[in-house]
């Protein structure tokens, strides 16, 4: 069974140090894009683990993410609390949200995912819950064959509480949408 890495560099590519994003893509030798729309297995739900009480905009997510290594955020799109959604790839473009995943899915995050004492929590607001259903909705369209999942239901996964609600429970009635 594969382990699912966290997407931070540097990482070790055959011993040798990665350092970041682009040149892991080069190292791998593969285009930074998917091969195909059928390419899309899963759409994968995650949280900012972020506090609710604490806003987390989308340029501190982006400068998170570029510490990290990565070319620009690693989600397809962020959900901020107050139901804003952002895309920061293409659809096709491979993320960095889930190794070894990011081939074969969609990443979305919602702002949020610990409570006021830091603990995980669904911290969904009901615009969130609304902007996050529509965007399932639309992408199950591009995607039919993909599966809607929380990044913690991957096999896989270590423990972890991502996305700190039951996706599966709560969305997997739009796979059966004709
Ligand atoms: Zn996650």
């Amino acid at each position: 069974m594969t382990t699912v890495i966290s997407d931070t560099y540097p990482i070790l590519l055959a011993d040798e140090p990665c350092q970041n994003e682009q040149q892991y893509l080069k190292a791998q030798g593969t285009s930074p894009l998917m091969e195909s729309l059928e390419s899309v297995r899963w759409i994968i739900l995650h949280c900012s683990a972020t506090r609710a009480d604490r806003p987390y905009p989308v340029e501190q997510l982006l400068r998170d993410h570029r510490a990290r290594g990565f070319r620009t955020i690693g989600y397809h799109f962020y959900i901020r609390r107050d139901g804003t959604v952002t895309r920061h790839r293409r659809l096709l473009e491979v993320g960095a949200h889930c190794r070894p995943y990011n081939r074969c899915s969609i990443g979305l995050c919602y702002e949020g995912g610990l409570d006021v004492q830091g603990h995980p929590a669904d911290t969904r607001t009901p615009e969130q819950r609304k902007a996050l259903q529509q965007l399932l909705i639309r992408l199950h369209a591009l995607f039919p064959a993909a599966r809607i999942t929380g990044h913690r239901d991957l096999p896989g996964t270590e423990p972890k509480a991502c996305p700190c609600f039951n996706a599966r429970r709560e969305y997997s009635w739009i796979e059966t949408l004709p």
